[in-house]
């Protein structure tokens, strides 16, 4: 049985008490993990704390980003390592860790060594009643100690997406992993240690949300700004937690987001993205789809297309190469996704496909399986038209014009992100500009560069991360004013 411990100061401690990290595949227990305490949250943010004066804080911008590119190789060197623990985390299929998450997780920090190498610096000159004037330029200055706050259904990912800006702009960092997905926390620990990060600088401390280690770190008083990905609530939760301090938050959260499909689409780049949407990583995406609109005219062919498809797609373990869908992160998550399945059922929806348990062998049966599942036919108001499942399904709903698919898609507390399906290039410039949401993909789905603005709108999210928008959440813009 695998002993998980915290990192802290750059050295790995365990603790009185641990927890139990279950297979997602089996519900076995994989690892016992030891649940950091407020003492170890406190230790974890003062080294933090003194790291920020200590090597680190005086290290070059150069000799910063090259510790990060190295960081970056490192990982890739340590690739089969990263994708075995993420696989052995999450469940999700072999070829999601391996094309996506990992190889993301590395380029995180490449990007964001270049992001801070290439920022400009803004410079003004201003004229003075005495006739010599003075010059103004920015200076940007570490925020201090991050805290980071994870979710479970991209655990490498959405840590480094934080991590990276995080030292890359010269601040040391405290991250919580989602209590489902510690290891690759930890297992990029061991990189830090043997690329040379200064210990102090990355920090991981385990445990859960409220009265645990989530809550010890976001109300740490040495904190100095805190980033977040998770849900909605939790969101809501830290942001109070933030305020005793009056200290910023970055918060990346939920989503209900709507797929528009118009009739003049290429149905099968439609279906194979939408497909990908849907049901990509189990559902667990917080980009994800789980509202379709299909105009009218398409609507009967394509809830059989994708029917079709969706039948096609293979539960299996991250071992098993055909496989194209994992199970749900837990058992907890399963029992409220099929509670959704139910509740569709008792509201009213056709049942298109799947709505159930699938039937899996013996030494999986205990898995956290469940299956795709499609539905049409229920009014916008029903709870899983309007609520985030988090789960492999979608509703389907036939539109008549592109004004109500508009109204019907923004009807919604989320503003993450959607995707339009049309070959009407006007079309698409107009329905892209009138969808409130962070994102908006046109005939696509989960393509971004790194190097544009990454966030959420309405109650998915606030603030903006990526590329030099990442800048504004983790330094401080000074301005120097100098009297000539
Ligand atoms: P969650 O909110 O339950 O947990 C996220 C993290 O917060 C965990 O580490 C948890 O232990 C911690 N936490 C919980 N309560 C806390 C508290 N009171 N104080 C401090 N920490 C606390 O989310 P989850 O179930 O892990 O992840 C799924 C959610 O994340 C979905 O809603 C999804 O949409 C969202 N998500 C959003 C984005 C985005 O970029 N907007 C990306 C991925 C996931």
């Amino acid at each position: 049985m695998k002993q998980l411990q915290n990192f802290i100061d750059g050295a790995f401690r365990g603790s009185d008490k641990t927890f139990d990290k279950r297979s997602p595949v089996t519900n076995k227990v994989v690892a016992k993990v030891a649940e950091a305490s407020r003492a170890d949250v406190d230790a974890a943010v003062s080294a933090a704390k003194r790291a920020l004066t200590g090597p680190w804080g005086r290290m070059t911008l150069a000799q910063r980003t090259e510790l990060l590119d190295a960081l970056a190789k490192e990982m890739m060197r340590r690739f089969d390592d990263f994708v075995a623990t993420e696989a052995e985390d999450t469940g999700m299929p072999g070829h999601i860790s391996k094309h996506v998450f990992v190889p993301r997780g590395a380029a995180n920090f490449q990007v964001f060594a270049d992001v801070v190498k290439n920022v400009p610096t803004e410079f003004f000159e201003m004229v003075t009643p005495d006739g010599k004037g003075a010059i103004n330029y920015g200076v940007r200055r570490p925020v201090g100690v991050v805290g980071i706050v994870c979710p479970w259904n991209a655990p490498l990912l959405l840590m480094t997406w934080k991590v990276a800006p995080a030292l890359a702009c010269g601040n040391t960092v405290v991250v919580k992993p989602s209590e489902e997905t510690p290891q690759t926390a930890l297992l990029l620990a061991e990189v830090m240690n043997a690329v040379g990060i200064p210990p102090g600088v990355y920090n991981v401390v385990n445990g859960f949300g409220p009265d645990s280690t989530g809550e010890f770190l976001t109300t740490h008083p040495d904190v100095d700004a805190i980033t977040f990905t998770g849900e909605t609530r939790t969101g809501a939760a830290i942001m109070k937690a933030a305020a005793t301090g009056a200290r910023p938050v970055s918060l990346e959260m939920g989503g209900k987001n709507a797929g528009i499909i118009f009739a003049d689409c290429n149905l099968d780049a439609t279906i194979e993205g939408v497909l990908r949407s849907c049901f990509g990583n189990t559902g667990q995406v917080c980009l994800g789809t789980e509202r379709l609109f299909v105009e009218r005219p398409l609507f009967d062919k394509f809830v059989a297309t994708f029917k079709a498809a969706a039948e096609k797609l293979k539960l299996g373990t991250p071992e098993d190469d055909h496989a194209t869908m994992g199970p749900l992160i837990s058992q907890e998550h399963r029992q409220k996704v099929l509670s959704y399945y139910a509740k569709a059922v008792e509201e009213g929806a056709t049942v298109v496909t799947g709505g159930g348990v699938p039937d899996m062998p013996a030494e999986l049966a205990e898995g956290a399986w469940v299956q795709p599942t499609i539905w049409t036919g229920l009014p916008d108001t029903a709870a899983v038209v309007t609520e985030e499942i988090f789960g492999p399904c979608c509703h389907i709903s036939p539109f008549d014009t592109e004004e109500e698919v508009i109204r019907r898609a923004n009807n919604t507390r989320y503003g993450l992100s959607s995707s339009i399906w049309t070959n009407d290039l006007a079309r698409a410039h107009r329905v892209a500009a009138a969808i409130e949401a962070g994102i908006v993909w046109v005939n696509a789905w989960f393509l971004r560069d790194l190097r544009t603005a990454f966030g959420g709108s309405k109650q998915s999210g606030i603030g903006r991360e990526g590329g030099v928008h990442s800048l504004e959440f983790y330094t401080e813009l000074k301005n120097v004013c100098i009297k000539l």
